[in-house]
């Protein structure tokens, strides 16, 4: 399953009047891609990630999957945020089940099945009766991980997932993620502040700027998947965070010239603080 994004726009309207959080946004995600999203807070990153989940609307420009245009949410896309926000009075396997016994499509047979097959795939296949207050805060998020999972979704959108967590959970997490991925085909869309990982994970990655929000620099990287955690160390990669920190510093000097609307939240990060 293809999915492309065409020229997307999108605008909020304020006291100060409408402006351009999304403008002229163009990218394709293949089967089995991994495609991340670096770029300024601000810059638009959860607003894109939220049309192609089909949870807001676009004003301009359309998302296509398979040629289709895509007008909603489906069970073709699965959305991760930072926040595990599991449901505290169920166990994990009952937050992994939730959405599947929503939908009623299944027998409670084959959605107990699919959650247990999910929360092995997190390693957490011992824990399916604990309930998340019982649960690392790492724990949680291959909860939620495996939440997307067991809908077996051809697109998974990943808003910071990793952000909350320790150094070495994070690590970990993302050598998870490179694994599970891999022999599913699933796709990935992930948006990280973070240029290590977001070079780790990608085979693509996208730099975004802001004012408005768009796809100002697209970088490719070489490096067969999956990957050991070992690759960092390796010169291309070095030259590939640079790079993309390079951009991302000339983005934010050009956004500083000439602030294009006055209430934008100018103070989030900076693109020193986008870097580990
Ligand atoms: P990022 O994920 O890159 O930090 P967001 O997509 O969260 O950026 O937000 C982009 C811009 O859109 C921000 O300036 C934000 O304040 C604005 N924005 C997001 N959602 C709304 C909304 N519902 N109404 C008005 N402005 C919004």
């Amino acid at each position: 399953m293809t999915f492309r994004v065409e020229g997307v726009g999108k605008r909020y309207g304020s006291r100060t009047g409408t402006h351009w959080v999304l403008r002229d946004v163009d990218l394709e995600i293949g089967d089995g891609e991994i495609v991340t999203l670096v770029g300024p807070s601000g810059c638009g990153k959860s607003t894109l990630l939220a049309i192609v989940a089909g949870l807001t609307a676009s004003d301009e420009g359309r998302v296509l999957r398979d040629g289709s245009p895509v007008t909603g949410p489906g069970p073709d896309r699965a959305v991760v945020f930072q926040s595990a926000s599991l449901l505290p009075w169920r166990t994990a396997e009952g937050n992994v089940a939730y959405g599947m016994q929503l939908q009623r499509r299944e027998s409670r047979q084959s959605i107990r099945a699919r959650a247990t097959a999910a929360l092995r795939l997190v390693g957490l296949e011992q824990y399916g009766s604990y309930y998340p207050g019982q649960l690392s805060g790492g724990m949680q998020q291959r909860v939620n991980l495996a939440r997307a999972l067991a809908a077996e979704p051809a697109l998974l959108l990943m808003d910071e997932p990793f952000g909350a967590l320790d150094a070495l959970t994070k690590e970990r997490m993302q050598q998870e993620l490179l694994r599970i991925v891999e022999p599913s085909g699933q796709a990935v869309l992930f948006i990280t502040h973070d240029i290590s990982e977001a070079v780790f994970l990608g085979d693509r990655v996208l730099v975004m700027g802001r004012s408005p929000g768009s796809v100002r620099e697209v970088v490719e990287v070489p490096f067969a998947r999956p990957r050991a955690l070992e690759v960092q160390e390796d010169g291309t990669f070095q030259r590939l965070r640079h790079h993309i920190r390079r951009v991302l510093e000339d983005l934010e000097e050009d956004a500083r010239g000439g602030a294009r609307y006055g209430d934008h939240p100018l103070s989030g990060s900076t693109p020193g603080s986008v870097t580990r």
